[in-house]
C-alpha cells in the first residue's frame, strides 16, 4: 500500500492527495497500535476491491448503515461476485424478514460497517438508534470490516463525537425523515425524541482479541 502511495505522490498527487496519504499513514500506525489491521485505499474502487479480497469465498456477509457502502458500490460488488451468502436487509420483502436479517448479523462470518467518525488516534465513534449496528460491531460476527472515509477523521475523540452528532446524525435524520431536532436545523440538541438516532453512542478503542476488526481508509 505504501509503495502505491509513493508512486502516486511522485507522479501525480495533488496537495490534497499528499495530505490524505500522510494522514492515512498516521492513522494506520495508530490503528495498528490498537490491534487493527488497517489499509489505505486511495479510491472507492480500491476500497471495494480490498474488501472483496479480505472476505473468503463462501462467507456469509451482512452490514449495518448501508448508505456509504451502497454509494461506494460495496454491496453491489458483493452481490455480483456470486461467491458469498449476502444478507441484505434492504431486499427483505417483509418487516419480519428484515428483523431476521438484523439478528442473523450476529452469526455472520463478516460484518461490514462504515463509521460516523474516527479520531486521529484511532478511536471509532458510532451512534445508533436501534442498537443493531453497534451491537454487531461489539460482539457476534466472526470478523468486522469498517470502511471509513478520511472525511470522517477528526482531531480528537471529543470532536469525533461532535461530528457524529452534528454532522452524521442530521444527514441520517434527513435520509430517514424522522423529524428529530437535528433534522430541523442541522445541529444536535441532545434530544430525547422517540425517533432519536443517538440512543446508543459507541466508542471502539481497541480491536478485541476475540475477533479481527479491519479498517479501510478511503480518501
Ligand atoms: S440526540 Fe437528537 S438532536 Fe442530537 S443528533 Fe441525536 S437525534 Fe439528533
Amino acid at each position: 500500500m505504501r509503495a502505491v502511495f509513493n508512486d502516486f505522490a511522485v507522479n501525480m498527487a495533488t496537495p490534497k492527495e499528499i495530505r490524505n496519504g500522510k494522514l492515512a499513514q498516521k492513522l494506520i500506525k495508530n490503528l495498528e497500535r490498537r490491534h487493527f489491521e488497517a489499509y489505505f485505499c486511495p479510491t472507492a474502487a480500491d476500497a471495494v476491491a480490498r474488501v472483496l479480497e479480505l472476505i473468503p469465498d463462501g462467507s456469509s456477509v451482512t452490514w449495518g448503515g448501508s448508505a456509504t457502502l451502497r454509494e461506494m458500490g460495496v454491496t453491489t460488488a458483493l452481490a455480483n461476485a456470486h461467491r458469498y451468502q449476502v444478507w441484505d436487509r434492504d431486499l427483505a420483502q417483509t418487516d419480519a424478514e428484515k428483523q431476521e436479517i438484523y439478528r442473523k448479523a450476529f452469526v455472520a462470518d463478516v460484518y461490514l460497517s462504515s463509521a460516523n467518525a474516527m479520531s486521529e488516534d484511532g478511536v471509532l465513534v458510532n451512534i445508533d438508534g436501534n442498537g443493531n449496528r453497534v451491537a454487531a460491531i461489539t460482539f457476534g460476527p466472526k470478523r468486522v470490516i469498517f470502511i471509513v472515509g478520511l472525511n470522517k477523521v477528526c482531531p480528537t475523540v471529543e470532536s469525533a463525537l461532535a461530528r457524529a452528532r452534528s454532522t452524521a446524525a442530521p444527514i441520517n435524520a434527513a435520509r430517514f425523515d424522522i423529524g428529530t431536532p437535528c433534522q430541523v436545523d442541522g445541529s444536535c440538541h441532545n434530544c430525547n425524541s422517540a425517533q432519536s438516532i443517538c440512543n446508543f453512542v459507541h466508542f471502539l478503542r481497541n480491536s478485541p482479541a476475540i475477533k479481527t476488526i479491519k479498517k479501510k481508509l478511503t480518501s
